[in-house]
């Protein structure tokens, strides 16, 4: 045995990964370890000879990690791993169903529904029954399923006592027969029926149960109900051929509770898998000493928990550094300021991360690096899979795999323009309806009748026909040709290529049309099905993980879920005022409050080096100037591991801000203005505007920059060359226009 695998562990780390073949929880803090004990007991396990790859399970919480973690076992030992199944719940039932496509009642084509998908056909659904969207918001009615979903049930499960919810059943029993009709298979889907699959099939289970020894979970503590009783059926408990099942979890991060994650499961699985130790690991290897008191002083705020001790054998480190911003705008440009000092000292781009609590404060942060020329990735934020010229050459590739697919083509029937009107389009869907078929199915019944078309009608049908003519050009040999040069040709015969070169500024759309073909090309080589199938599952399951160009040393945008088990040498943490984080709807539901700070404990201990966290007093969101106060975690967070980095804003009457965004005072208003992308009109005050230029007794003449607050709070900011640019108190100040 290599003895380079097991250097370094500590005790309780080495015990995990040596363990016999038993199942076992490992409990344990952020940065303690425990997706390393994973890793390393999978390649500990191989190297022994006890087990080959091809008997291995292992689960992980996102595509990236399993390839990560397959990067890292591929460090540690020469061995083909092709064999192992290693991937998120998601993907690996994907996978079973896809072996299984038959014993599953599942087109051998079956395309996955992603949530965007998934509401369309809602939406799509309700309005064929004219049902009042008001009344019932299709958002609600994707809820209501898959809630019932990931509860195990089906529509003919549920029960129901209220003429309201009533409804909503009925709307989940169309959407079960409009998917069975497509063949499609929403994300729930998967689970529920690769778990049914398993249940009903006793050859199917037997075979896997028998093939698992070793089942590995990493972030157990975010499964639901119906991935745990996954996990358990497969596992076989109690069985001969019951798997060693090792999961590992830390509760205190559990920030899926509002998607059904559980941590009673962690109660459950000792009882279930008759666990008899739970191994702990205490000591953290990520943080230095603030960071992580901070992190644990935070967390003991919280009451519901197992309650564990984390240390460090690192120095304590600088303290976190957190900054008073008076608006959005001044937090990013502080922290583009940081960023550069940071990489100026060396840290990699990389290796620095902005995290915020909802997608949207992205905006803010990403125009102003935008500006500053620092490269950036967004994760989970608008992917690739999902811009709207991806899509819809995806949805010619799934009318090429299936052209009974009525999302696709209900997305590019007319795209580009065939001159098919809406009203054609309703006809179609009235036919096929009428005919109980799918829109392709009646759009080649319409066009076979043709020859008997109402005069006035003809256009339309020509429009329709030669959409089906396109399709079917597309699809003619397709089976034989390799995956980059069936997406090649779909790019021209769709006419997407063509569109996009005539339509101006369409140069990025392009771009992400040819990164397709590159996404492909890679696909093929890296997976072991390089079909065009295999190919769209992927578009589906991994649209938060694919990113173009991501060799080049970037920083790193994610929300707060995003950055679960990930480390940064530096963290940024914006946005911690009330109502943002912790987010005002989590502060009527029970245990919101908890989950939040579990949400803030991640962030943190995220950070290995350098913790910074902002707060603003105003911010853009949702179109709204909302004035908030400091987040009460700020409060949480004992000052001896706090640096407050000087406020500028609330200091009163004026003040010299050039210690902190040393730009600010040299940009000249008009771009100040042009830096807002929300073109915001900017009335100050009344007779007030921003770029309007003001004198001042004492100071000069200058140029008005930005403003806040209002009445007799208003202050405004103002760039008087060579004596720098001030805040002042409206009130007091007696500008005068010039
Ligand atoms: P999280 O809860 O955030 O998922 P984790 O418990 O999974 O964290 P890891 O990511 O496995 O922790 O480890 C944190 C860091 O500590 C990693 O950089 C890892 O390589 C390092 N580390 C873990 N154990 C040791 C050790 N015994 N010696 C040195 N470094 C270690
Ligand atoms: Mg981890």
């Amino acid at each position: 045995m290599s003895s380079s695998l097991l250097a370094d562990l500590n005790t309780q780390q080495l015990e995990a990964i040596t363990l016999p073949h038993q199942s076992v929880l490992v409990l344990a803090g952020a940065g303690s370890g425990k997706t390393r004990v994973l890793t390393t007991r999978i390649a500990y396990l191989i190297q022994s000879g006890q087990v080959s790859p091809f008997s291995i399970l292992a689960v992980t919480f996102t595509n990236k990690a399993a390839k990560e973690m397959l990067t890292r076992i591929h460090a540690l030992l020469p061995v083909n791993t092709r064999g192992m199944w290693m991937g998120t719940f998601h993907g690996l039932c994907h996978r079973l169903l896809r072996a299984h496509y038959q014993e599953a009642g599942l087109p051998q084509t079956f395309q996955i529904l992603d949530t965007a998908d998934q509401l369309a056909t809602i939406k799509r659904i309700l309005k064929s029954l004219s049902v009042d969207d008001k009344r019932f918001p299709p958002r609600q009615v994707q809820w209501f399923i898959n809630n019932a979903k990931e509860s195990g049930q089906r529509a003919a499960d549920v029960i129901v006592d209220d003429p309201f919810s009533s409804h909503l059943l009925d709307f989940y029993l169309a959407y079960e027969q409009q998917c069975n009709r497509e063949g499609v298979v929403d994300f729930a889907e998967l689970l529920l029926r690769s778990y049914e699959l398993l249940t009903r099939n006793e050859i199917l289970r037997d075979h896997y149960r028998e093939r698992f020894d070793y089942i590995l979970v990493d972030e157990f503590q975010d499964t639901n109900r119906l991935q745990y009783n996954w996990l358990k059926l497969l596992a076989g408990v109690g069985t001969k051929h019951a798997a060693a099942v090792f999961v590992v979890g830390d509760d205190d991060q559990s920030i899926y509770a509002f998607r059904g994650a559980d941590t009673g499961n962690m109660k459950d699985f000792e009882r279930d898998f008759g666990i008899s130790k739970v191994i702990k690991l205490e000591q953290n290897y990520r943080s230095h000493g603030n960071i992580l008191d901070a992190a644990n002083a935070l967390i003991e705020n919280n009451t519901e928990r197992l309650g564990k001790n984390l240390w460090t054998a690192e120095g304590m480190g600088e303290p976190l550094r957190v900054y008073r911003a008076f608006n959005d705008f001044d937090e990013a440009s502080f922290i583009v300021d940081e960023i550069r000092a940071l990489h100026v000292d060396g840290v990699p781009l990389s290796q620095i991360a902005l995290l915020y609590r909802a997608n949207a404060q992205s905006r803010v942060l990403e125009h102003t690096l935008f500006k500053a020329a620092l490269p950036y990735r967004v994760y989970g934020g608008m992917r690739f899979f999902e811009r709207m010229e991806v899509k819809h050459a995806l949805a010619y590739l799934r009318l090429i795999a299936n052209p009974e697919d009525d999302n696709a083509l209900l997305r590019v029937i007319n795209f580009p323009a065939r001159g098919i009107g809406a009203r054609s389009l309703e006809q179609l869907q009235d036919e096929a309806r009428q005919q109980n078929s799918s829109l392709w199915a009646a759009a080649l019944h319409r066009c076979g009748e043709a020859a008997t078309a109402v005069e006035s009608d003809t256009k339309n049908k020509r429009g329709v026909a030669g959409f089906v003519g396109v399709i079917q050009v597309m699809r003619q040999g397709w089976e034989n040709l390799p995956l980059a040069q069936i997406v090649e040709r779909m790019l021209v015969q769709s006419g997407l290529m063509g569109h996009y070169q005539t339509v101006r500024e369409s140069a990025d759309r392009l771009e992400n049309l040819h990164e397709l073909v590159n996404a492909a090309i890679s696909f093929v080589h890296e997976a072991e099905d390089g079909s065009l199938t295999a190919f769209l599952a992927h578009a589906s399951l991994e649209a938060g993980e694919h990113q173009a160009g991501s060799g080049q040393d970037a920083l790193q945008l994610m929300t707060i879920h995003a950055s679960k088990g990930l480390e940064f040498h530096s963290v940024f943490l914006s946005g911690l005022e009330e109502g943002l984080f912790p987010h005002e709807n989590s502060l009527n539901e029970k245990n919101g409050l908890e989950e939040e700070r579990r949400l803030m404990y991640v962030a943190m201990t995220r950070a290995r080096r350098r913790l910074y966290l902002s707060l603003a007093q105003s911010r853009m969101l949702h179109g709204q100037t909302r004035y908030n106060i400091p987040s009460r975690f700020l409060d949480e967070i004992p000052e001896k591991f706090l640096k407050w980095l000087r406020s500028p804003a609330g200091d009163g009457f004026s003040f010299d801000r050039s210690f902190t965004t040393k730009d600010l005072g040299t940009r000249s208003a008009v771009e100040v203005r042009k830096k807002d992308p929300f073109n915001r009109e900017l009335p100050v005050e009344g007779q007030w505007r921003i770029g309007q230029t003001v004198a001042h007794v004492k100071f000069g003449e200058g140029v008005i920059l930005d403003y806040e607050g209002s009445g007799s709070d208003a202050r405004v900011q103002v760039n008087f060359g060579r004596a720098g640019t001030k805040w002042l108190m409206l009130e007091y100040a007696r500008l005068t226009p010039v």
